[in-house]
């Protein structure tokens, strides 16, 4: 196979080809270069009018290319998101984090389905801590939502499975844009409750539910006051069968303990409710607790004010990478470090001194 054409042709490649390259070239640039960007173009040409399509095969290729470490595919991914971004923004992304057999993906499926059921479009992306850490992996292991997977409206994407949380969390934060552009009304944001991974999708998300088992009587102890702190809904899963006191009991001590914390959303009550994913029992209610959260909170200014900020400090946090980045790729600094570092293990050169060393180089 021609290895310089393009992965994927559209059906009218030859005047897309023709139009980019008209549009693309430069008569200043040379003609390798040219022919270089007019394959650019048509690359992610093709993926934008894909997902405009709401073709999800195009969906997932792009979001591939979001999660290559290439710089490459960098430049071409920043290309398809600037050109998508004014068409994303119009969903509501809600995260569900639980610990492993919460009923996490249980859930997941039921109310998709659900939202399926009511003529939503419904997007799953996962941010597994585990898999980052031990290539292993928490949420992808299983043979999970069976039936919404198969569902025509719905795209799910498993976690990528290599690179560090923050890293992990740019991929997911450019792929919820992908979706949106795709038409997707709801995208949930699923994850372990492993260490930073739920403030991680906090950052990202309208709306965060927390999923909780009944144990006995001792729920609150279990559970990090943190973790209360970032939810909208405190869900007790599993009640059902025998387990429906238990789930009751939990309910009343958590909707206590909510008197004493503070609200993740500004002008949003949080509340706990109980639910059986398994069964379907208070899903639906579910959905209306989170369209009364979107109501209020877009009334209020909450909602948009959280966009913003959440936006903010996704600039703030990739500016950092990239200084830091920049920083290590340097080929002075690759050359020193090895050697003050040397120096400060052994008392040598103190430490602020080999730092303020290594930034004036
Ligand atoms: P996850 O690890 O959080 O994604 O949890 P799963 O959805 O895989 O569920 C773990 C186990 O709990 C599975 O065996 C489910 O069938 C079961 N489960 C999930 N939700 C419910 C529920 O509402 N009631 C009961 N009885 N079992 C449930």
């Amino acid at each position: 196979m021609d290895k310089r054409k393009p992965e994927w042709t559209p059906p009218n490649a030859g005047k897309e080809f023709a139009s980019s390259v008209v549009s693309g070239v430069s008569r200043t640039e040379p003609l390798a270069r040219d022919l270089g960007k007019a394959k650019r173009t048509l690359n992610v040409d093709a993926l934008e009018e894909g997902i405009r399509a709401e073709n999800r095969t195009l969906l997932s290729r792009a979001i591939t290319l979001v999660e290559s470490n290439s710089a490459k595919h960098f430049e071409e991914a920043q290309e398809l998101l600037k050109r998508l971004l004014p068409a994303s923004g119009k969903s509501i992304r809600i995260g569900v984090t639980g610990v492993p057999g919460a009923g996490k993906s249980t859930f997941i499926e039921s109310f998709g389905m659900l939202l399926i059921s009511l003529g939503k479009k419904v997007a799953v992306l996962a941010i597994d801590p585990s898999s980052t850490i031990s290539k292993g992996s928490i949420l992808g292991d299983k043979t999970r939502m069976e039936q919404l997977s198969r569902n025509p409206k719905s795209f799910i994407r498993p976690s990528p499975s290599s690179g560090l949380l923050g890293g992990v969390a740019r991929k997911t934060r450019e792929s919820i844009v992908l979706c949106e552009a795709a038409g997707f009304d709801v995208i949930l944001i699923e994850t372990v409750g492993v260490g930073q991974s739920e403030i991680t999708v906090r950052s990202m998300v309208d709306f965060f539910l927390l999923m909780q088992i009944a144990g006995a009587g001792d729920e609150l102890q279990g559970i990090k006051k943190g973790i209360i702190e970032l939810a909208d809904l405190i869900l007790v899963n599993k009640a059902d069968q025998d387990n429906i006191h238990r789930a009751q009991l939990a309910v009343q001590e958590y909707n206590n303990a909510l008197h004493y914390i503070r609200h993740a959303t500004k002008s949003w009550q949080t509340k706990a409710i109980s639910c059986s994913a398994l069964l379907g029992d208070g899903i639906s209610e579910i959905w209306q607790i989170v369209q009364q959260f979107c109501e209020t909170t877009k009334a209020s200014g909450s909602f948009e004010a959280r966009r913003q900020q959440q936006t903010l400090q996704w600039f703030d946090t990739l500016i950092a990478e990239n200084v830091l980045n920049r920083f290590y790729q340097n080929p002075k600094t690759k050359e020193l470090l090895p050697q003050l570092k040397a120096r400060v293990a052994v008392g040598e050169t103190p430490v602020a001194y080999a730092v303020s060393q290594l930034l004036d180089s």
